[in-house]
């Protein structure tokens, strides 16, 4: 069968350099420990676990050896704990979250009212407050706006993964209340170009499959915009989950991937489906440019 990638598939460039310096440490270290897991991917969390890469719960938790701050980042006061414990705090945080947080510690400094535009329960955004200097509103929406005097002097912030357009409309808000408005760049658009692409290479196909996690946000996120656009779409984390029989009638599969996935399990997909034999289709001529990984 024939199979065609989205160029944009598996590991971002924040979760990338995470698991590479990770691999870098654990070549000077028998343990280097994350806080939590460094990605939403069980199958890359347990291979890195079984090489001596391991998560653990909390600061107090994490043996002999070297601790990762994640991409997300972590709070100030888990970094002063692991010093107060004497661990090497070596830093994966994403340098997206690293620019937002600048900007938010800036405009604390310039004695601005912070808005942190994004999910207060994500771990990015508590982080971020953590570090910031002087008062944070998050808010998830333009309802949840404080009501602020107009003469506020403002700073906007956003969780790097918030859609431009949503973040957008939020700033037209704030700008049209406070005149004296600063506002942060700090956004990452990979979730929004992988998405983007992805339902351009479900109209294209006969079926579409999605790689990654269950427990990431990002990877189920794409599998429910593929399957708008083509209802014959599989999320799964492993090729074993796979059958041939889902694929009766397919030409042309696509295959699309999360930014937690790693690029070892998209090849077992991909490996899978390139040898179910080809069939009939009826599909529309396939005009789709996915970086020419075809197989
Ligand atoms: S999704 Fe973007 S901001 Fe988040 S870790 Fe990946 S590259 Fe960084």
């Amino acid at each position: 069968m024939k199979v065609r990638r989205l160029a944009r598939s598996g590991f971002c460039y924040g979760v990338r350099r995470a698991t590479g310096l990770a691999i870098r440490l654990r070549q000077r270290h028998a343990r280097v420990w994350t806080l939590g897991p460094l990605m939403h991917n069980p199958q890359e969390v347990a291979r890195l676990a079984s090489q001596g890469i391991l998560p653990c719960g909390r600061v107090e938790e994490c043996g002999p050896g070297p601790l990762l701050v994640r991409t997300h980042g972590v709070a100030r006061e888990e970094e002063e704990a692991a010093r107060r414990l004497g661990l090497e705090l070596v830093d994966g945080t994403c340098p997206h979250v690293l620019g937002a947080r600048r900007d938010l510690a800036l405009f604390g400094r310039e004695g601005r009212t912070v808005i942190l535009a994004g999910d207060a329960a994500h771990p990015e955004v508590s982080a971020q407050v953590s570090h910031a200097e002087g008062p944070v509103h998050v808010v998830g929406s333009r309802a949840g706006l404080p009501a602020l005097p107009p003469a506020t002097r403002v700073g906007v912030v956003a969780q790097t993964t918030l859609a431009p357009a949503e973040f957008e409309a939020l700033v037209a808000e704030i700008r049209a209340r406070h005149a004296d408005t600063r506002v942060s760049a700090a956004l990452c658009d990979d979730a929004r170009v992988r998405q983007a692409e992805a339902a351009r290479l479900a109209a294209e196909v006969d079926a579409v499959v999605v790689v990654g996690g269950r427990n990431s946000a990002n990877t189920s996120r794409l599998a429910e915009i593929c399957r708008r656009v083509q209802p014959r779409c599989f999320h799964v984390e492993v090729a074993e989950e796979l059958r041939a029989a889902d694929f009766a009638g397919v030409a042309v599969v696509g295959l699309a991937a999360g930014a937690s996935t790693p690029d070892w399990l998209i090849e077992q997909v991909a490996g899978w489906l390139a040898r179910l034999p080809g069939q009939a289709s009826d599909s529309k001529e396939k005009s789709f440019d996915t970086g020419g990984q075809s197989q």
